[in-house]
């Protein structure tokens, strides 16, 4: 069992859920050991999303356990939902742990998402936590897919920024972006160090979306609640990478002054345990020798 006691439900948009937990002081989830779980979601905070509309939904991303997921769903049959799609973001484990609630229909997927999904299978059903059963996407696409949910109209688009197979929704009857993790508050978790450049070029390709207001995967609570982010988390994200290949950094300088700009501005937040990812990322650049 997955406590679910922190997970709150909110509205960032008629019919647009947001399914959020973590950012909770002192307290961890799984356990006191460094795990996938603790520190790469429930510490920083994430959020899986619905969109609806009368007796269908988009779930966006299964979240970060079957609990998690359960609960997701019983919210969701509660407002009368009785057809759901889940779509992923992309394939890493706190986005897809509770794909196997949602087996009874189909799970949408960039193709790479499943590719990388079924490569690391083994490793993510016996990851801490397991992901078990891993279930996989049911139907891929490569560039974009649009979707229907009651009567809206909801696109899929790959975008490779994080991951290689990054996927955000664009609602436009709403002028909303659903990212996943192309972008976070405080800052973009680098992944896949030697695609640093790529993912800066696509950012911009994605600040240039019409749109009102965008729902990462990991951001602050308060902000989802009210509303969203604006176009500057992208290009604070965005500034953030290329300060990084810049060299800028190096120096010890800690996240809290390397970003304050930013903050400033209100285009992101600052939030304290983003300092270890910053310094994750550091390190992942000098690795890929950037
Ligand atoms: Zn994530």
């Amino acid at each position: 069992m997955t406590d679910t006691r922190t997970l709150r439900v909110l509205e960032p948009a008629s019919g647009v859920f947001a399914y959020y937990d973590g950012r909770v002081p002192g307290l961890r989830l799984h356990s006191a050991a460094p795990n996938w779980l603790d520190d790469g979601a429930y510490s920083l905070g994430i959020a899986s999303y619905s969109v609806v509309d009368g007796s269908e939904a988009i779930v966006f991303d299964s979240h970060i356990s079957l609990d998690h997921a359960r609960a997701v769903r019983s919210h969701l049959e509660g407002l009368g939902v009785n057809r759901i799609t889940l779509v992923l973001s992309h394939w890493h484990d706190d986005h897809v742990a509770g794909n196997a609630v949602f087996s009874d229909g189909p799970i949408i997927a960039h193709r790479q998402t499943r590719n990388a999904l079924a490569a690391n299978r083994d490793k993510l059903e016996s990851g801490d936590p397991p992901i078990s059963p891993l279930v996989l996407p049911t139907e891929i696409f490569d560039d974009s897919l649009m979707l229907t949910v009651g009567t809206r109209t909801v696109e899929a688009v790959h975008f490779a920024i994080h991951s290689a197979d990054g996927v955000v929704l664009r609602l436009t009857d709403a002028g909303l972006l659903l990212a996943g993790d192309v972008v976070e508050d405080t800052i973009t978790f680098i992944s896949e160090a030697e695609h640093t450049p790529e993912h800066i070029a696509e950012l911009g390709r994605l600040a240039a979306l019409p749109f009102r207001h965008i729902l990462p995967a990991h951001g602050a609570p308060e902000r989802i609640a009210g509303g969203g982010y604006d176009v500057g988390i992208i290009n604070a994200n965005r500034n953030y990478l290329r300060r990084l290949l810049a060299g800028e950094g190096r120096d010890g300088t800690p996240l809290s002054a390397f970003v304050a700009e930013d903050v400033a501005a209100g285009r992101i937040g600052y939030f304290e345990p983003y300092e270890a990812v910053h310094q994750a990322n550091l390190k992942a650049l000098a690795a890929a020798g950037l």
